[in-house]
């Protein structure tokens, strides 16, 4: 197990706001808050542990248009405010009525994280992790990165004025490279799989002292801005929960991040408790979440990615059994797509509803369509789907599929000729 800093830091008072401790997901085990992400015992993945505060609809309505509304739920000091960030979240919750009419849906709503500022969620997870990073005193920031992890915490950190170090897979889409090399002269192309990026990551973090690697040594921190999504579907949707919601697996952090929001929300009286359905979709290039559901089983079997959903490419997802769990337990399910129903999906949602979705979003909106079709889904309940990045970042996914409907002089007879005059 690696270390921020080597010696204990020095921690100011509050410097995790209410969090109390890291609790062991597996065994309950509990440690002082530090840098620190396996638990001592067992190994397993460590968790925040809060005492809450009883906090009011009110107060947090009162709170700025980002994620910072939501700090008292948070593990950030409660002047967290004053530090430069991105300032992350609050992004739009689009009534997507033509695209359930489309699906034969009653209702459903677009979450829209593209519009985060380096344009994917990847910036709420990274503004938690700055938070944590600053803290424990470290002197670099740094991810292995799927892309758009390494376009946020560049961002991020050129903003914190804190050196970053970004490590991709070298074969990553070009926006998702330029997108970080933008922001920071570290960016470190590596010829493997993400898989083998995140192995490298995680020496270099045992070797080196100082590195705050967002999603490696200080991930407890970093996924707890994933319950942002969930607290704002609830609170954009009038302080209630959805029916059912659709999420995009990666390592699997953010559905089983929303899930928890939602039940922290009930326990706080923020929203009154009821059931609802988690749903889980994976591109079938890289699905061994959805392959473990469907074989009912509980081990998930790592995979060799290939898939257009690159940001989607983790092919031995940390937190696969869990996203298994919580689908199974709400009565959810995880489904898998092919590329060509990504690609379709990305047109789709365009078409009908002005949102341009990277890969990611189309594997989430093409598992919601195939979740319909089988039955899955109840098309009568109340639905939200995640959208978790821009489609300028994955341009070539669709390049192909759209362009000009024709190419002509520029003549009035030469476009009457194409047809498209009529009104
Ligand atoms: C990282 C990422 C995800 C999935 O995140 P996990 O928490 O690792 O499951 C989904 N969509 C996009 C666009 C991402 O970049
Ligand atoms: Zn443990």
């Amino acid at each position: 197990m690696s270390a921020v800093v080597t010696e204990k830091p020095q921690l100011r008072e509050g410097a995790f706001g209410h969090a109390t401790a890291l609790s062991c997901r597996e065994c309950g085990h509990q440690i002082d808050l530090g840098p620190f992400y396996a638990c001592p015992e067992c190994f397993g993945p460590l968790e925040i542990a809060y005492d809450f505060p009883q906090v009011t609809r009110e107060e947090i309505e009162a709170g700025p248009r980002n994620i910072w509304r939501y700090k008292a739920l948070l593990p950030v000091p409660s002047d967290i405010e004053l530090s430069p960030n991105t300032e992350p979240g609050f992004t739009r919750l689009l009534d997507a009525g033509n695209l359930a009419r489309e699906l034969g849906l009653a209702k459903l709503w677009v979450k829209d994280d593209s519009t985060n500022p380096t344009n994917s969620f990847k910036d709420r997870v990274v503004a938690c992790a700055l938070s944590a990073a600053r803290e424990l005193g470290a002197k670099v920031f740094a991810c292995p990165s799927t892309g758009n992890l390494a376009n946020a915490v560049a961002a991020a950190g050129a903003r914190a004025g804190i050196k970053t170090v970004v490590f991709i897979p070298s074969n990553l889409e070009q926006p998702k490279q330029v997108n970080s090399a933008i922001f920071t002269e570290q960016l470190v192309a590596v010829d493997g799989n993400y898989d083998d990026v995140n192995k490298l990551a995680q020496e270099i973090a045992g070797e080196e002292d100082g590195w705050a690697f967002v999603n490696v040594n200080v991930r407890p921190y970093y996924a707890e801005g994933s319950k942002t999504l969930g607290y704002e579907i609830a609170e954009q949707l009038g302080w209630r929960l959805p029916d059912q919601v659709v999420i995009p697996v990666a390592s699997g952090s953010q559905l089983t991040k929303v899930h928890k929001a939602f039940q922290e929300l009930i326990k706080l009286g923020l929203v009154e408790g009821k059931p609802y359905r988690i749903f889980g979709a994976q591109a079938t290039g890289c699905s061994p979440v959805s392959v473990a559901y469907k074989a009912g089983v509980d081990a998930i079997r790592p995979v060799k990615p290939d898939t257009i959903a690159k940001s989607l490419a983790i092919g031995n997802p940390a937190d696969g059994i869990y996203v298994l769990d919580i689908c199974r337990e709400t009565g959810g399910a995880v489904e898998d797509v092919t590329d060509d129903e990504v690609r379709d999906a990305i047109v789709l949602l365009a078409r009908t509803e002005g949102v341009f979705t990277e890969t990611a979003g189309g594997t989430t909106v093409a598992v919601l369509k195939k979740l319909v079709e089988s039955g899955q889904l109840d098309p009568s309940a109340e639905t939200v789907v995640i959208n978790t990045g821009h489609g300028l970042k994955t341009l070539d996914a669709v390049s192909g599929r759209v362009g000009p409907a024709a190419t002509i002089a520029p003549s009035y007879a030469a476009f009457a000729e194409t047809g498209l005059a009529e009104a």
